[in-house]
């Protein structure tokens, strides 16, 4: 388990991380008390249990240092229709600014104290901030600890010693780029390939990433990678409508395709990551015109 980040005072009561059956019971019973709550961090776990809370008709707020919420895995421009999309269904948003500290009374948390003085009283918090790999029990093993455990396009640490899942790092030759993925999807594939390498088949692990996340009564899924100084072309559908297709250009290739409420058109247009189809001819590509996506 990658352990989650926390910020000074985080043993308030009131306070929750969210990684494990427990701490998902223990935020659901809180929930349930009708609290004012304030999600600390907008990446795909906070903006999760945001929607999730608002759903419940709690009075929700989102602290987020960045300009936008997720803007670290899509960017400015798909961030920012996110951000509509909270704003659309009543869900504050305080971006731009980070969190000072927790204001507690009595051990339990009273509120949420931001780096411009403002204070957003709160009976809970959720912190969304991120994991860290859980490699300190390798440390002074000889293997390479950076962002997870070190390995090659085999998985291979150190002959003999393969990582998968969350913790593991690892040179992704379909993108020529070393990444550590958080995706139940890329655990279960990632142990596969590196048991078969194990196992002597030698075959590099190259896959394009996928992952999805809900919100309300949206589904995002992307395929690929999403650098965040990507050229991004919605190609499907219009995000007024609620539904649409983007694709992201990088180095003057197809990195990653994102549906928004376009489950078959997002699946189509996958293989142009596949293929690092050329961003120049993307636009000439037949298979792009909405008409001919299905
Ligand atoms: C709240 C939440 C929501 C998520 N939602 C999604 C989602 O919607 N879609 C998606 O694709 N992914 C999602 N993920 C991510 C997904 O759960 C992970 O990518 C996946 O569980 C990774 O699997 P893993 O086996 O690498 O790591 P884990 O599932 O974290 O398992 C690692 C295990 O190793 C154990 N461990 C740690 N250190 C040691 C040690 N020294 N010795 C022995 N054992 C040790 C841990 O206790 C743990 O049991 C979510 C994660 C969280 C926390």
């Amino acid at each position: 388990m990658c352990p989650p980040r926390h910020l000074p005072d985080s043993d308030l009561a009131g306070v929750h991380v969210l990684r494990t059956l427990d701490d998902a019971l223990g935020l659901r019973a809180a929930l349930l008390t009708g609290p004012r709550v304030v999600v600390v961090g907008a990446g795909f776990l906070g903006t999760e249990v945001a929607a999730a809370a608002r759903t419940m008709g709690l009075e929700v707020t989102v602290v987020e240092p960045e300009p936008v919420p997720v803007r670290r895995p899509f960017g400015d421009r798909i961030g920012a229709l996110v951000a509509d999309l909270h704003r659309d269904h009543g869900t504050r948003l305080r971006c731009g600014t980070p969190v000072r500290r927790l204001r507690g009374a009595g051990g339990r948390v009273t509120g949420v104290e931001l780096g411009d003085g403002a204070m957003l009283p709160a009976d809970v918090v959720v912190l969304a901030l991120g994991s860290t790999p859980a490699t300190r029990w390798l440390t002074g093993s000889g293997l390479r600890l950076r962002d997870g455990v070190e390995c090659d396009a085999l998985c291979r640490a150190a002959p003999g010693i393969y990582a998968a899942g969350d913790v593991a790092s690892w040179h992704n030759p379909q993108f020529g780029t070393r990444m550590r993925l958080e995706h139940r999807m890329n655990a279960t594939e990632q142990a596969m390939a590196a048991v078969g390498n194990l196992l002597g088949d030698a075959k590099p692990f190259a896959p394009v990433p996928y992952f999805w996340t809900d919100q309300y009564d949206t589904r995002i899924q992307a395929y690929g990678v999403f650098p965040p100084d990507a050229d991004v072309r919605i190609v499907h559908g219009d995000p007024v409508d609620g539904y649409f297709a983007a694709a992201y250009g990088h180095h003057g290739r197809v990195v990653g395709v994102l549906g928004w409420n376009t489950p078959r058109q997002v699946r189509t247009l996958r293989r142009l990551v596949v293929e690092r189809a050329s961003w120049t001819a993307f636009t000439v590509v037949p298979v792009l015109r909405p008409a001919t996506v299905n």
